[in-house]
């Protein structure tokens, strides 16, 4: 990624200065709202003719990632590129990146995309991750340490959202489960006591600058982040700090250029393990949008952009709720005119036609003056959706 600006609203022969993201999820969506927001046009590919980033952009691609004409139209059409999803083709980014900049680059997508060079990379960084084995062969199962189990079985590639991973208890279900997974490669972690979930999202640029959202207190049900609250607090300073750090020299090791969250896990004991990372912005980001004075989708266009980083400030307390498909009941929308009633509630939602169960839809963000007053809005928006108490 060189150190050129692009500048909002700009153009260059006849061309309006567009943004590029490979990716059409809500992720690619909240970006093209913010990189329109500050007057760039955008492009968005995505081989989904109804992708909730394709239909809000100026232009989309609609082509699969390896494509090579589609991946040449983007290029055409835009000066640079991101990712909204880090399953993106590590080749697709190696094209694009020999014409265009792309942030981030092929080399950190790789990484994030595969739980066996993540975690080496967490090693390498020095962060502690929850203690693992490679599973690839038989051999390696039949070594696996017994001080691993119980533990969960995560396929290296393409797990998302508690997806491509099971818990096994013993040797004879870690057995079983490797081969319900067909076989793939795989990682067993053990199974560590968790008091709570954080994650940091962090935006460096090609300068080198880096700065950090305050840590997001996430909770998470069935695999999936359900709720996160951010507010002065909310997990011990020292471990905070802590996470900041640890998520700066993650991206540092990397030479990142672009948004990345890091996911950690807080033991009974307040140690703090590294969980995964994600080279983008991230769902625990979302209340950003709301409660920052820079949200994590402006972090990254100005990343993308070579813009200014500066540090983002949060101004008010913030919880985010997830609005998964089960709060579809019988294709009824939840009631969100009650919702709206509330004080200090910001809806968003991604423009998804089916509400299939555990699918992300939308989320609700509240925010308010006081952290009591929010979570009491908070409690209230989530007995109206039919979300559990938190
Ligand atoms: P995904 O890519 O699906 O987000 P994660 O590895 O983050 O996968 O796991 C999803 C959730 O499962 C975590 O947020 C956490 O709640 C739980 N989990 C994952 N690994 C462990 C572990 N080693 N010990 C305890 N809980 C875990
Ligand atoms: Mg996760």
């Amino acid at each position: 990624m060189s150190g050129q600006t692009l500048l909002p609203g700009s153009s260059a022969n006849g061309q309006q200065t567009t943004l590029g993201v490979m990716g059409g999820g809500q992720l690619g969506r909240m970006f093209v709202q913010a990189a329109q927001a500050m007057g760039y046009f955008t492009v968005v590919l995505d081989p989904d003719v109804v992708s909730p980033a394709g239909l809000v952009s100026h232009y989309h691609v609609q082509t699969d990632y390896l494509d090579e004409q589609g991946l040449s139209q983007l290029m055409q059409r835009c000066a640079a590129i991101t990712t909204e999803f880090e399953n993106v083709p590590a080749p697709a980014l190696m094209t694009l990146g020999a014409a265009r900049p792309v942030a981030p680059n092929a080399h950190a997508v790789g990484i994030a995309q595969d739980r066996v060079k993540e975690k080496a990379h967490f090693v390498r960084c020095g962060v502690p991750c929850a203690p693992y084995a490679v599973i690839e062969t038989a051999t390696q199962l039949a070594a696996v340490p017994d001080d691993l189990l119980p533990g969960i079985v995560k396929t290296a590639r393409l797990g998302y959202d508690g997806k491509g991973q099971i818990r096994v208890k013993n040797r004879t279900e870690l057995a079983a489960a490797w081969d319900s997974l067909k076989g793939v490669t795989c990682v067993l972690e053990k199974m560590l006591p968790l008091k709570s979930e954080c994650s940091v999202i962090v935006a460096r640029g090609a300068d080198g600058t880096c700065v950090n959202l305050p840590v997001q207190l996430n909770l998470h049900r069935e695999g999936i982040l359900a709720v996160t609250e951010v507010y002065e607090g909310n997990i011990p300073a020292a471990l905070a700090e802590r996470a900041v750090e640890a998520t700066k020299s993650i991206a540092e090791e990397l030479q990142y250029v672009g948004v990345l969250c890091v996911e950690f896990f807080v033991l009974q004991d307040d140690t703090l393990i590294v969980n995964e990372m994600a080279p983008r912005p991230h769902n625990s980001g979302h209340y950003s949008m709301n409660a920052c004075d820079l949200s994590q989708f402006e972090l990254q266009v100005r990343t993308l952009a070579g813009l200014p980083l500066v540090q983002p400030r949060q101004h008010s307390p913030a919880v985010m709720l997830n609005l998964l498909g089960d709060l579809w009941v019988d294709g009824q929308s939840p009631a969100w005119d009650q919702i709206l009633a509330l004080p200090g509630t910001h809806l968003h939602l991604y423009g998804k036609l089916k509400a299939n169960k555990g699918r992300k839809m939308g989320h609700l963000t509240i925010t308010g003056a006081t952290m009591p007053e929010v979570r009491a809005t908070a409690l209230a928006a989530a007995a109206i959706l039919g979300i559990e108490a938190f």
